[in-house]
């Protein structure tokens, strides 16, 4: 047993039987002391996914640490059951995968080819290194990825088999496990053991509200239309007005409402309010563009440049001008500031000059 890619890869089959041959079982990995460490990494584990969108690794040097470090992977896929949230178990699932992908990009042959089969997927790899897989196992793995390396005009296909370097493999590996473990949580924890985790369950929670507060471009206030850049009130009007927005438009919608927060049922209201709106059809487009159909992130908003190349780009405001203005969250964000900051100003000149009079 290689107790070293055990720690590496603590989803393995390996990983299991070397946890099982020194008696490591789910309760004296909540209760026992001597899975303290294990606790503490697993904790660890979640909280740098949500710091980092990251798990780190060190190679460990003693079968005991390295026994640890597999242990702390139930811990923290439990912890991530326990808090019950969408968003962290597809962090979480990104960030164990984002692991796997830089040690698999280095790793011997035998390694891989067991990590893959793991992850369903039959591989072989030929003298020069080259891996093969099948086209289907490809085709899934490789469809949400958007840069043009991989088109499938870009790839060597031959005979429904795909040539890949190993770096482009083990990536594809990534989505691999990322799937896997989203697929597999949330995990049930028996009721009596829920005592033990209440603490760090707690504190995963807190870094979790901590974490989307950061990432939430309107800081937890929603959307605020007055914040909207022309060229977006220029499609929702249309889309209100049931003229037939091209799927440029849409695209840019969508993107750009889900990157305020919005979630799926806020989306599809705005679409809603067109007088031929076609429920199905646009659910099927809006969950495509965001990414629920795939499991994947979704798209990123069109930057300026895009929207002007679409003839997306409507009446352009004095701020759209600015030489820095490339984002239509941009313009959100510097809209929302301006607001803050002129709200902040007026309350400091109440302050100092006292409330204007009632009839001013
Ligand atoms: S410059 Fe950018 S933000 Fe302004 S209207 Fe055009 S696309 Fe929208």
């Amino acid at each position: 047993m290689d107790t070293k890619r055990a720690a590496r890869y603590p989803f393995l089959r390996e990983s299991a039987e070397f946890a099982e041959k020194n008696s490591s079982d789910l309760e004296s990995l909540l209760t026992s002391e001597l899975y303290a460490p294990a606790r503490r990494r697993g904790k660890e584990r979640v909280l740098q996914a949500l710091e980092k969108s990251e798990v780190s690794y060190v190679d460990l040097m003693t079968d005991y640490d390295r026994l640890i470090e597999v242990m702390s992977y139930p811990y923290a896929r439990m912890l991530v059951s326990q808090v019950g949230d969408r968003f962290l178990t597809k962090r979480y699932a990104l960030s164990e995968a984002v692991r796997m992908n830089s040690l698999l990009n280095k790793e011997d042959r035998e390694t891989v080819i067991m990590v893959s089969e793991e992850l369903g997927v039959t591989s072989t790899i030929d003298r020069d290194g080259t891996i093969h897989m099948g086209f289907p196992d490809y085709l899934r793995l490789a469809s949400r990825l958007s840069s043009v390396d991989w088109k499938l005009i870009n790839s060597d296909i031959h005979h429904g088999i795909v040539y890949l370097p190993q770096d482009k493999f083990s990536r594809l590996m990534q989505n691999a496990l990322q799937d896997k473990i989203e697929s597999e949580l949330p995990l049930m924890t028996p009721e009596q053991f829920k005592p033990y985790m209440k603490e760090d369950v707690k504190d995963i929670g807190a870094a979790l509200s901590d974490a989307k507060m950061r990432m939430d471009p309107t800081k937890g206030e929603g959307m605020k239309s007055d914040y909207l850049p022309p060229c977006l009130v220029h499609i929702l009007e249309m889309s209100r007005n049931g003229l037939n927005l091209p799927h440029s438009a849409r695209f840019a919608v969508v993107t750009f409402l889900k990157a305020l927060g919005l979630g799926y049922e806020d989306i599809i209201k705005v679409f809603a309010e067109s007088p031929d709106f076609d429920e199905s059809k646009s659910e099927y487009q809006i969950k495509h563009i965001m990414g629920e159909l795939n499991g994947g992130e979704g798209y990123s908003p069109p930057e300026c440049k895009t929207m002007k190349t679409n003839g997306l780009c409507y009446s352009p405001d004095k701020l759209c001008e600015q030489e820095w203005m490339n984002h239509p969250l941009k313009y959100y964000r510097t809209k929302s500031k301006d607001a803050k900051k002129n709200a902040g100003q007026s309350a400091v000149s109440e302050i100092v000059k006292g409330p204007k009079p009632k009839d001013e």
